[in-house]
């Protein structure tokens, strides 16, 4: 550590004693002192009080500019009034029924209106538990078993997608049975004539599995040119094509990936955005697909072909009235674009500032969100090298050591901005133009450090 450095973590502790010490006490009853991953930051994580709009603060009163975006779920800040009142408004009837409710139906409709494969939808309580639906679905509708899916790409915590989501290769997870693996075809992000091959040489493929916008939302970009090729490719070999849209959904356009890029998939996980900052999440797809969830006449067919599908909190009335409520403001305003405008202006400011300080860094992204490349090794690319994939995804996906992203980070909480730690954020659509000026400083300050 330099003494620039040094000075930095110092801060960090000098205006956060009391995260400080609730960390210690979230030591002794949490794994590393967190409740996901993504929250571990060292020497410890910011502990936070409350959050309004675009911005949070901490329990020591310090005021952040929240790019955390709760975890991408938060396309229209904190605590969006139209959202709060429809929340307000159920609570008083009730949070779980155990039955059918309107509400679940017109947040189904409204997303069958929205999102392009959408003709029926199954509610799940997280995009990890559509993610395992959405397999599962594939593997019965085709009667084929494996899964192609891309090295990076990120798809919840559950066994299939758990390994090779970070980098590739390397050994597989603690805890994942070996099974697991082989029903896994994984290939490198972006590479066309190796999911060629793959499905050339293996007839037992169900679905190819993607992130539309690329590993990690866009953190390894992915052009509409591939997906318009894969959509090609998957139709050709009577494969299905499933589009991760958890973070993308609703977020790059309202009908997410699928009307952004033009290309239609023919199952969609979504989550996030979906439920209005409240857990939720949804299996989309074509009506054929999503019926070997349905019960048929056919009791020999239900006990060997349908999916059955369970979960207390499914389309609970309070996520279905956040959900509406957010998906009605995307769907009829212009949330998206006013996130995906600031998303712009912030990635061209800070960019600005590392010209004007003479270093190599890169910040990239296409929509509302922003990735840092700290080129630590020093390597001679620019914005249209990663834009056009002409660099290797482990060296934007997992290629900044981890020690650096902390310093970033922590760097980043002494001026008053929260990241999160790909390195970079998720741009709401109340983020304001005093927001970014402000962040813009604090990278500034972050980077002299
Ligand atoms: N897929 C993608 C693309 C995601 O970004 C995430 C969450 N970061 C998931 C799946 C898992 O969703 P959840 O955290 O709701 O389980």
């Amino acid at each position: 550590m330099t003494a620039q450095e040094k000075l930095s973590a110092q801060d960090y502790q000098i205006k956060t004693p009391r995260s400080q010490e609730l960390y210690q006490r979230a030591r002794e009853v949490f794994p590393s002192g967190v409740t996901h991953d993504t929250r571990y930051l060292q020497p410890y994580p910011i502990s936070i009080a409350r959050a309004q709009g675009g911005r949070k603060w901490d329990v020591d009163g310090n005021e952040y500019i929240d790019y955390f975006g709760g975890h991408g779920a938060l396309l229209l800040g904190h605590n969006h009034p139209v959202v709060v009142e429809a929340v307000r408004e159920q609570l008083e009837k009730g949070t779980h029924y155990g039955g059918s409710h309107e509400l679940e139906l017109q947040w189904a409709e409204l997303i069958v209106k929205m999102v392009p494969c959408a003709e029926k939808v199954r509610f799940t309580s997280s995009g990890t538990e559509a993610s395992l639906l959405g397999m599962r679905v594939a593997r019965a509708f085709t009667g084929k078993n494996k899964i192609l899916r891309f090295e990076g790409h990120f798809h919840g915590w559950h066994d299939q997608v758990a390994f090779g989501s970070v980098g590739g290769g390397g050994a597989l997870p603690a805890g994942i049975p070996p099974e697991v693996e082989q029903s896994i075809v994984l290939c490198p992000p972006n590479d066309l004539d190796q999911v060629a091959e793959a499905l050339a040489n293996h007839d037992d493929i169900a679905a190819v599995l993607i992130e539309p916008t690329g590993a990690t939302f866009g953190h390894v970009p992915t052009g509409g040119e591939f997906l318009v090729q894969l959509r090609k490719l998957t139709e050709e070999r009577g494969v299905l094509l499933i589009f991760d849209e958890v973070i993308s959904g609703f977020r790059v356009a309202p009908g997410g990936a699928q009307e952004y890029f033009g290309v239609q998939s023919d199952l969609a996980f979504l989550a996030k955005i979906l439920a209005g900052g409240y857990p939720g999440g949804a299996l989309v797809g074509r009506a054929e697909i999503m019926d070997v969830m349905g019960l048929t006449s056919d009791p020999q067919w239900n006990a060997e072909r349908r999916v059955s599908h369970y979960g207390t909190f499914n389309a609970n009335p309070i996520s279905a009235s956040a959900g509406l409520a957010a998906l009605q403001l995307v769907a009829t305003t212009d949330v998206v674009q006013r996130a995906k405008r600031s998303g712009a202006l912030l990635r061209a400011a800070l960019n600005q500032v590392i010209k004007e300080a003479g270093l190599n860094w890169i910040v990239y992204g296409e929509f509302s969100d922003f990735h840092i490349f700290a080129n630590h090794e020093d390597r001679d690319i620019d914005l249209e090298d990663i834009r056009n994939g002409r660099v290797h995804h482990a060296v934007l996906k997992g290629g900044t050591p981890t020690p650096l992203i902390h310093e970033i980070r922590t760097a980043l909480l002494v001026q008053g901005v929260d990241t999160v730690p790909w390195p970079g954020g998720l741009v709401s659509a109340v983020h304001s133009e005093e927001d970014i000026a402000q962040t813009v400083e604090a990278f500034k300050a972050m980077l002299e450090a």
